[in-house]
């Protein structure tokens, strides 16, 4: 199958070619001819699978093609994003697949001064891509109407519902024209999304390339088990051992991501981070050097693990699991891309045991684990069955009874002493399974 056979334009198709796309991948081929119709569409498709393309390029050519220019303080397309860097991503792959053409494009999010965005949307814009914090305050002091969207997208509308963006969404659909277009996509499909979809969506197009909260097979997978204070050790022999020197490595908090970015640093490895805290500006030039290839290493926490469009990275590790199994889907994403192997790694200690255990239950299979020699968890992750369980060990045959006496006089183990240094922990102070939000990427206002 080829572009030109989905029905579309010659300008969109030379953009295509030149960014060396051969032929439309499966959720292309389904997306474009139903959103060239105008049809509302539900897409279980995770990051990798082209779905940005999906949806930009149909909806560029309906720009061209149909209804009036967009009037001031108006946008025609709006894309619903989770975070800044995924607004970014989406704005950059309007702007490449829209070359030539004659639309205004912007994208708007928080921590950044509205009063550029303001000015942009003056003249109104053909395609807003905005995180939905921001889209309201742009809306309250009247910088955009909602009254000429023609088209809703909902990207990582699970993420967005992570992130707890549900009454800024809801707001959002109040304010819309009833009559419009909407397409939603989900790299998972929980019952919040497909009450979402159902009260959002009119006989939408189905579209599921792989099954929803699968991870893609051509990824290598495994799991590592240690204990936590070996992680960093762990992590630096495994680099060594399998000479892995260019990577996407995720940590659970931005102080263990600090950490483990000056041990690299220390090592000799080219690294940035990104984090929340860390100004916007900062992390998207730390991107930036990640795909340019001038830092080898990017070490981050979740707020990077969506949206993160990176070709071709052969390797995730996961120093830490994510505390949400939808996470670890969306992490890996990164790896594996267009037809490309992959490898995705984890470290993980026996307080990771429950999330291990969710993790394979959401991608339906158990993770190989593989021992580094020299790093045997003294503290042994139990476990775990596809279907999430933990599985016990057998208990022990019970001893016979002893008299009394003879019991008390067996040595009582001993107490940890207390305040013994925690070792080399990586993130310091965590606690074993923090509350389902903590350490979650930032809400993008
Ligand atoms: P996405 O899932 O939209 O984030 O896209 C994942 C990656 O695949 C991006 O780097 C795109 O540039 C790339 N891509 C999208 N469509 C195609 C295609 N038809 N052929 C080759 N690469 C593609």
């Amino acid at each position: 199958m080829s572009f030109a056979s989905l029905g579309l334009i010659d300008p969109l198709l030379r953009n295509v070619q030149d960014l060396n796309y051969q032929t439309p991948t499966p959720v292309q081929a389904k997306a474009i001819p139903a959103v060239l119709s105008g049809k509302d569409v539900m897409a279980a498709a995770q990051t990798g699978t082209g779905k940005t393309a999906g949806f930009a390029l149909p909806l560029l050519q309906r720009l061209v093609q149909h209804g009036p220019a967009v009037s001031s303080n108006r946008a025609r397309v709006l894309v619903l994003v989770p975070t800044r860097e995924l607004a970014e991503q989406v704005l950059q792959s309007f702007i490449a697949y829209g070359k030539g053409l004659d639309l205004r494009f912007l994208a708007a999010y928080g921590g950044v001064s509205l009063n550029p965005q303001m000015m942009k949307l003056r003249k109104g814009v053909d395609v807003l891509v905005a995180t939905p914090g921001r889209l309201l305050d742009l809306n309250r002091q009247n910088a955009v109407q909602f009254d000429q969207v023609e088209t809703l997208v909902l990207d990582e509308a699970d993420r967005m519902l992570d992130l707890g963006f549900a009454r800024e969404l809801n707001a959002v659909f109040a304010a819309l024209p009833a009559q419009r277009q909407t397409l939603l996509f989900s790299a998972t499909f929980t019952d919040d999304i497909r009450a979402m979809a159902a009260s959002l969506l009119r006989g939408p197009v189905d579209i599921s390339v792989s099954p929803p909260n699968t991870t893609a097979s051509r990824i290598k997978q495994w799991v590592v088990p240690v204990d936590k204070k070996n992680k960093p050790d762990l992590f630096m022999h495994l680099l060594a051992e399998n000479h892995w020197e260019h990577a996407l490595v995720f940590v659970k908090t931005r102080k263990g991501v600090d950490y483990l970015a000056a041990v690299l640093d220390e090592a000799g490895y080219a690294v940035d981070t990104i984090h929340g805290d860390k100004p916007q500006p900062a992390r998207l030039r730390a991107l930036e050097r990640f795909k340019t290839g001038e830092v080898h290493m990017l070490v981050a926490t979740d707020v990077a693990a969506r949206g993160l469009d990176i070709e071709d990275l052969p390797l995730v590790i996961n120093v830490d699991l994510p505390i949400v199994a939808q996470d670890y889907v969306h992490r890996i994403g990164r790896t594996g891309r267009a037809g490309a192997s992959g490898v995705a790694v984890s470290l993980v200690c026996a307080d990771e045991a429950p999330q291990l255990a969710a993790i394979e239950a959401l991608i339906g299979q158990t993770l190989p684990r593989e021992e580094a020699p020299g790093f045997e968890a003294e503290h042994r992750v139990p476990q775990t069955s596809a279907t999430g369980q933990i599985i016990k060990k057998p208990k022990k045959p019970k001893k016979p009874k002893v008299p009394r006496a003879a019991s008390s006089a067996m040595p009582v183990p001993s107490k940890k002493p207390r305040g013994k240094p925690a070792g080399m922990s990586v993130g310091g102070s965590r606690k074993p399974s923090a509350k389902r939000t903590g350490g979650r990427g930032k809400r993008q206002s």
